[in-house]
């Protein structure tokens, strides 16, 4: 019997954590979850990780042959060394960073390569989702934050100390009344359009409701002025900020997520004009903004392209 190449995956969020048995082609063999312990600190998460990571691989015996394994991070990561630098919702970790990839490493036998998740989940929309058969990809996701990662010809762009494409922290407002950001710059994309700015936005502008995205676009699409200021703000800077990165790097596509799926009605259309305002019209003609297509793959599928993109980097040869 033919045994399959397998890639173990593993998605480490702040709430939830998985480890996969997928083939390079995306196909899932086999999922396992837990919640992350993600407040007891690094030395708990890690041993969860391991621990899944080991119930996979009992698992593959069954299945086929394991041939690396791709670590999705949702924290700042330095991709190159496989280190983790701490997160709000990973608090207690090394600031001068934690070598998750070779700790993974070696205590599974396994080369293993780590991304952080915003480039990992850019990399499987690219190879897997709304970006396939795109050179030149963007790829944004407006969640708790604005996590974004670019693919330049056919690569992921990591940028010289492993934080290329921070698209969420581009300025969009120079003014004096502009936001503060939770990175502590004034007047970044992220203060305007992530899911908590819009939130927030909306109660400053009289929203009442529920102090979540759902509720304030549920308001919105019942005719809310305040939620609706609030979304035709963060279209506004979206466009904007977006129009910067379409005169940097002239991409043909941008993939968008998160807020852009469950409230693309009231994001699209006001990011797209806004967008086409402030660039040229020949970098915007023929250029697509697109929703993400991944859904609730995503995160598995990220965790499998941290490896993938490597090897093919690598061409196979890395170390362990
Ligand atoms: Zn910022």
């Amino acid at each position: 019997m033919n045994r399959d190449r397998l890639i173990l995956g593993i998605d480490l969020g702040g709430t939830k954590s998985a480890a996969t048995l997928q083939t390079s082609g995306g196909e899932l063999r086999y999922r396992v979850a837990t919640s992350t312990p993600a407040q007891d600190g690094s030395d708990a998460v890690v041993a969860t990780l391991i621990s899944l990571a080991r119930n996979a691989l009992q698992a593959a015996n069954d299945l086929g042959t394991v041939s690396g394994c791709g670590i999705s991070v949702g924290a700042p990561a330095d991709a190159a060394n496989g280190v983790v630098y701490p997160a709000p919702n990973l608090p207690g970790w090394s600031p001068i960073g934690t070598p998750l990839a070779r700790i993974v490493a070696d205590a599974l036998n396994l080369p293993t390569c780590l991304e952080n998740d915003a480039d990992a989940t850019a990399l499987a929309e690219w190879r897997f989702g709304a970006g396939r058969g795109a050179e030149t990809m963007a790829f944004l996701t407006q969640g708790t934050g604005i996590g974004s990662g670019l693919v330049l010809n056919g690569r992921l762009h990591r940028g010289a100390f492993g934080a290329g494409g921070e698209i969420g922290h581009i300025c969009v407002d120079t003014s004096d009344e502009a936001r503060v950001c939770s990175c502590g710059l004034c007047g970044c994309l992220e203060a305007y359009a992530s899911g908590p700015s819009v939130v927030r936005i909306a109660a400053e502008n009289g929203y009442r409701g529920e102090q979540s995205g759902a509720a304030v676009a549920e308001a919105a699409r019942g005719g809310d002025a305040a939620a609706l200021a609030a979304f035709a703000l963060a279209a506004d800077k979206l466009g904007r900020g977006l129009a910067v990165l379409v005169m940097l790097l002239n991409p043909e596509r941008i993939v968008l997520g998160t807020l852009a799926i469950h409230a693309g009605d009231l994001l699209l259309t006001g990011t797209e004009s806004s967008l086409r305002r402030h660039a040229w019209k020949r970098l915007t003609e023929d250029l697509t903004v697109v929703p993400a297509q991944l859904g609730d793959r995503a995160q598995d599928l990220a965790a499998l392209c941290a490896y993938l993109s490597r090897a093919d980097e690598s061409n196979g040869t890395m170390s362990q």
